[in-house]
Formats: structure tokens, sequence, C-alpha cells
């Protein structure tokens, strides 16, 4: 098995799934090995973050600390420090609010996109190379209605989880903000409702079913924003 992969599959394994090439790669790797050392300090330290809004200040200190591309085994240390240091901030603050494990999951992922080696995996030459690079990767055809534009330029996608199952993830940019859209498999998911809009840890969610697929849009940017890129990909379309 190649390091590239190994990394690919790093999550998969970490999430249960059987993959004895990799083990046998780690094995073999030290810097795989590190990666996924890191990888997963970090699926601890973000499960841990309560559901609570984050503090801006913090959340934009994590962010400016660990959004270069590459990420070294230092700066993946001061990010779990960082988020142990919110999750004392926010646990002090005020008691957990009732969680729903959908947007929990949702917040989740957008800061693995956020925090990945390479957030992007494949880079968008326009949704007509990203449609087709999830072929093969994922056990269905992800539906993307939007392909970006001026207001949202897709910036590209890569293979993520969302709970028990993969999810394609759609990255927008929104200024400089980052939107991560993922899609997924709608069924057997504990959904409130059609749909759902909440605010959990500073981020905006949106939650929505259109067909057998389920999106979740996950961002910083302001409700308003994420509405309208929310309302392009099908969301909440009103009668004519
Ligand atoms: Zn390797």
């Amino acid at each position: 098995m190649k390091c590239e992969d190994a990394r690919e599959r790093m999550l998969e394994a970490r999430r249960g799934a059987d993959v004895p090439e990799l083990a046998a790669h780690l094995e073999t790797c030290e810097a795989c090995r590190l990666e996924n050392e890191a990888d997963a300090a970090l699926d601890v330290a973000l499960g841990k973050l309560p559901r609570a809004d984050t503090p801006a200040s913090l959340r934009r200190d994590i962010e400016t600390r660990i959004r270069p591309r590459r990420r070294s085994r230092a700066s993946m240390l001061v990010a779990i420090a960082l988020i142990a240091v919110i999750v004392a901030i926010v646990a002090w603050r005020r008691p957990a609010a009732a969680s729903d494990p959908m947007i929990t999951e949702a917040v989740n992922d957008h800061l693995r996109v956020l925090y990945a080696d390479k957030p992007v995996e494949i880079a968008s030459g326009g949704i007509h190379q990203v449609k087709p690079w999830f072929a093969g990767r994922l056990d269905f055809a992800p539906v993307m209605p939007f392909a970006g534009d001026d207001d949202f330029p897709l910036e590209g996608g890569s293979v993520a989880y969302f709970l028990d199952r993969k999810a394609a993830a759609f990255v927008f940019k929104r200024r400089l903000h980052t939107i991560t859209v993922f899609v997924f498999r709608a069924e057997g998911l504990p959904w409130r409702g059609l749909s759902s809009e909440a605010s959990s840890r500073g981020f905006n969610t949106i939650l929505f079913r259109s067909g057998d697929l389920g999106y979740a849009l996950v961002s910083d940017v302001d409700q308003n924003d994420l509405h309208m890129l929310a309302t392009r990909i099908g969301y909440a379309a009103r009668p004519r």
C-alpha cells in the first residue's frame, strides 16, 4: 500500500473498518503512523467539544494557526491543545445544551475538513471534474445541483464520513470563509423533521433531505449567506 492510499483509508480504519493492508503499512512507515496518531488525537479532542458556542476569538485563533496546507505534527498538537482549552472554557461557562448528534457530527466533520492536511483532495476545475472524481470512492452518487458561481465559488471536494457512512464533501468559498456541504445517504439517520437550522459552537448549520440524500451545510458565515447557498442546492424551494 502506498502512503497516499494509506492516508485515504486511515479515517475509515479509525471508524472501525477492517483494513489489514493499512495496519501492515503503519508498521513499516513512521510518517503515516505519526499522521494517524495525530488524527486520532484530533478525533478524540473534537469529540470532547461541548455543544455550546465556541468563543469566536478562540475559534479564529485555531483557524489562523492551523489553516496552513502543510500540517506538521507540532501544529496538530497546538490545535489539540487549543481545542482542550476551548473545552475547558466552554464547559465552565455554560452547561452543555441538548445534543443533536446530526449537528454535532456536521460541525466535527467541517472542522476535520478545515484542519485536514489537504482540505480539498481534488482542486476544482468545475463541477464536471469534481463529480466524476467521487465515482468509485463512494457507495452512492452524490447529487450536487449547484456548480458554484462568483458568490459561492466551488473549491473542490473530498471524501468524508458522516456518522456511520461515507459522504461527499463539497467545499465552497464565501469571501474568506469556507462552507462545507456534506452529501450522504439519508436513510437510517436520526433526522429531526425534514430539515433543521441551528447554530452550534459558533458555526451555523443547515440540514435537509432531498430524495434519498441528506445535505448538511456548515460554516462560520452568517445564517443568511448559508441560506443563500442552501437554496441554490435545493433547500426549501419556494412554490412559484
Ligand atoms: Zn506511509
